[in-house]
């Protein structure tokens, strides 16, 4: 009898995902099979079980782009790990390793890079198949459930701080303190920004607080641009947008200094009207930042592993997931839901 495993699958855009028992994978040449420890949800996972953007999946897959497990057999020809190894499955699933961005380590925009959980399937099963050149390699002391929300939210923070150019001692408003946002937080303190906050939540920019925001800002009061600028001393170096929302993009690019870079990673669906004078007169720089490279991810990682950055975390089992979907789509997550695989009994 083959053994199955369980496994959250969309079928169908905008329906809830199924859970069901399905065959376990058998890793071919050149791939490895990771049981799955835990998995981050990520809202990302909500857009690609919505079809939400141009480039779609195609149903039936299974989401999650934060599993982290234990490799547990190997195809033929691979080197870069051994069994028993705890990698993580991350969205940049593989690359050509070939083309200009390749070779020039922006492999995040090779034009045949797959993505984990929506070209290729994902982490909300009990196990997945990766490419083992990149898959992220777990630091001792990390817990898989620990190191989940590391490997998206968390590089994809990092990468967008750097990639705002701030330097230490000047400001960064990070706008969305969800799963990125409270990644995002500890990354740019720990880097020597100043930091304001911006949400629509209180209660999320509470937490900011906590976690060493200077300054937090609610996105829904009148005058939100301003209290930005003026926290800031004349508005943030640097603008990090993290926010599922549009009006969050207008907003963000109005907090930005004079000569400042306004990162956007947040990924709603649609366009936003750029106001040319603004930004033309103003020197401000735009610019996109998908996820990270994998020098990223291991830098991501080594902040954790020193003790600097910590998820905050919610344990869920695999059968919550519809609810959890559910909850991330009203604001209902605090920080970020991790499937905890240990919750759920294997089938065999
Ligand atoms: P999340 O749901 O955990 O957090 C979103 C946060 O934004 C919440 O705290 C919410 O209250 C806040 N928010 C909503 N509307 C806002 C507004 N108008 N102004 C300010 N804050 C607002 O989501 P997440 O997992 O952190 O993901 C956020 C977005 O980032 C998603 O669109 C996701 O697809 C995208 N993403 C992009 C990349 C990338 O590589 N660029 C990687 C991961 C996620
Ligand atoms: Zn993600
Ligand atoms: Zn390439």
């Amino acid at each position: 009898m083959t053994k199955k495993m369980r496994a959250a699958i969309v079928e169908q855009f905008g329906q809830d995902l199924v859970v069901q028992n399905i065959e376990i994978p058998a890793p071919g040449p050149g791939q490895i099979l990771v049981k799955t420890e835990a998995c981050g949800v990520c809202h990302t996972d909500l857009h690609a079980a919505r079809g939400d953007w141009p480039l779609k999946p195609t149903p039936p897959f299974i989401p999650g782009h934060e599993g982290i497990g234990i490799v547990v057999a190997l195809g033929t020809g691979v080197s870069a790990v051994k069994e028993g190894d705890r990698v993580g499955v991350p969205w940049l699933y593989s690359a050509c390793g070939h083309c200009e961005h390749c070779l020039a380590a922006w492999e995040t925009v090779c034009g045949e890079a797959e993505f984990g959980g929506y070209t290729r399937n994902g982490g909300f099963a009990e196990y997945i198949l990766a490419d083992p050149n990149y898959v992220a390699h777990i630091p001792a002391g990390l817990s898989a459930t620990e190191a989940a929300p590391l490997i998206c939210a968390g590089v994809t923070t990092y990468k967008g701080i750097k990639e705002t150019d701030a330097k230490p001692g000047e400001w960064i408003a990070i706008s969305g303190i969800g799963g990125l946002g409270h990644l995002g937080v500890q990354y740019a303190k720990a880097l020597g920004l100043h930091v304001c906050a911006v949400d629509i939540d209180d209660k999320k920019l509470e937490h900011a607080t906590q976690l060493g925001a200077e300054a937090v800002v609610n996105a829904k009061q009148p005058d939100a641009v301003e209290a930005v600028i003026k926290a800031t001393g004349g508005g943030a170096h640097g603008v990090l947008i993290t926010a599922p929302s549009l009006i969050a993009f207008n907003q963000g690019i109005a907090m930005t200094r004079k000569r400042g870079t306004c990162v956007l990673v947040g990924l709603p669906p649609g366009d936003f009207p750029t106001p040319l004078f603004d930004v033309v007169a103003n020197c401000i720089t735009i610019r996109g930042s998908f996820v990270g490279t994998r020098q990223d991810m291991a830098e991501t990682l080594a902040f954790a592993a020193e003790g600097k950055v910590r998820a905050d975390v919610e344990l869920q089992p695999l059968s919550a997931i519809n609810d959890v979907f559910k909850r991330l789509e009203n604001g209902d997550v605090p920080s970020r839901v991790v499937i905890d695989f240990s919750k759920s009994a294997s089938m065999s």
